[in-house]
């Protein structure tokens, strides 16, 4: 079987069938139509066997998790799907591999409307590039420089739940269902991301850590924050573990969560009260901005908690 069987069965029709696509799959370039008077959104994120996942984990779990990492990048702009680009390399060309692979992906791309229009297909250890497009009106992108301080930063969904079902990988313990979800089949906040776009004065995935992701608002918009730790949001498992431990450094530090992160000025933060309400996402305020750099963390009796909240950093042995 050559490359390019593989590419006429398995990467021509992928995802949701564009008219702004003038040429997809099959030609030397893919020919997009960015409409008038939008913004261009564009990122590459790659998961890497034995770094990412595992070498023999689940090919339509790593379909989804390697786009919904790119869909959460667009989300976290506040940029609308549109179109993707696949960079596969295999160390064989496993049949049953790619048809699970591409399952996985096609099934979240037909959701949020994205189209797989091009990529690469080469031999080597595995691993997997997407590169995701959105559209966003011109200068309406949700950046990380625009927190101010009294802004209140607030955040999607639940944290540390990755990291938790990582933790219990770690120790050889069973994970539950909900948590292994989590981990393996994040689902990127798209919805909310867009209808924050005017709203929020900064935006993150949290993709590395919550201490960490903020903690790159806090630094591109030169301010810093008080957080609350008793507001974090926990998914009843998360808190659990919590209680048993109390330690923060899960909910602050582990990473894989794809929630976003954002600040909203005080006056518009009823807004976010009220399309939390019509959504369905659950949307907390877990602190405030402030004038004084850094990112302290505020216990429930008023005290700090102590430990650096680094998050995930791939070169941070000298590697
Ligand atoms: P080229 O030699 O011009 O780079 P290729 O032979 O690599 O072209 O690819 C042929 C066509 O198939 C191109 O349109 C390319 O975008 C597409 N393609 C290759 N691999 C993939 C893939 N994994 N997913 C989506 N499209 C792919
Ligand atoms: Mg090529």
């Amino acid at each position: 079987m050559s490359e390019f069987d593989l590419i006429r069965d398995y990467f021509c029709h992928v995802g949701a069938a564009r008219r702004d696509v003038a040429l997809g799959v099959g030609d030397d370039c893919a020919l997009l139509r960015v409409p008038e008077g939008f913004d261009l959104a564009v990122s590459i994120d790659t998961l890497t066997a034995g770094v990412h996942f595992l070498p023999d984990g689940d090919p339509e779990s790593i379909g989804h998790k390697v786009l919904a990492v790119g869909l959460s990048d667009l989300a976290a702009m506040g940029a609308e799907p549109a179109w993707a680009t696949l960079a596969l390399t295999l160390p064989t060309a496993d049949r049953g591999w790619i048809g699970a692979f591409c399952l996985g992906f096609a099934r979240l791309a037909k959701r949020h409307g994205v189209q797989l229009v091009g990529g690469d297909t080469t031999r080597g250890a595995l691993s997997v590039t997407v590169q995701v497009h959105g559209l966003v009106p011109v200068g309406t992108g949700v950046q990380r420089r625009g927190a101010r301080p009294g802004d209140r930063i607030w955040v999607t969904g639940t944290v540390g739940d990755a990291g938790l079902a990582l933790r219990r990988l770690g120790a050889g313990e069973p994970v539950s269902p909900f948590l292994r979800e989590r981990l393996d089949r994040p689902l990127p906040r798209v919805t909310a991301g867009l209808s924050l776009r005017g709203l929020a004065s900064a935006m993150i995935d949290v993709s590395d850590g919550l201490a960490a992701d903020l903690g790159h608002i806090l630094e591109a918009s030169c301010v810093g924050a008080e957080v609350e730790l008793p507001a974090l949001p926990l998914s009843p498992e998360a808190a659990g573990y919590l209680d048993n431990r109390g330690d923060w450094t899960l909910p602050l530090a582990s990473g894989d969560d794809y929630e976003l992160c954002f600040t909203v000025p005080p006056d518009r933060c009823g807004a976010v009260d009220r399309l939390a309400e019509r959504s369905g996402c659950r949307l907390s305020a877990i602190g405030v901005i402030t004038e004084k750099p850094g990112l302290r963390c505020v216990q429930a009796d008023g005290s700090d908690w102590g430990p650096a909240c680094t998050g995930y950093d791939h070169f941070a042995d000298g590697g």
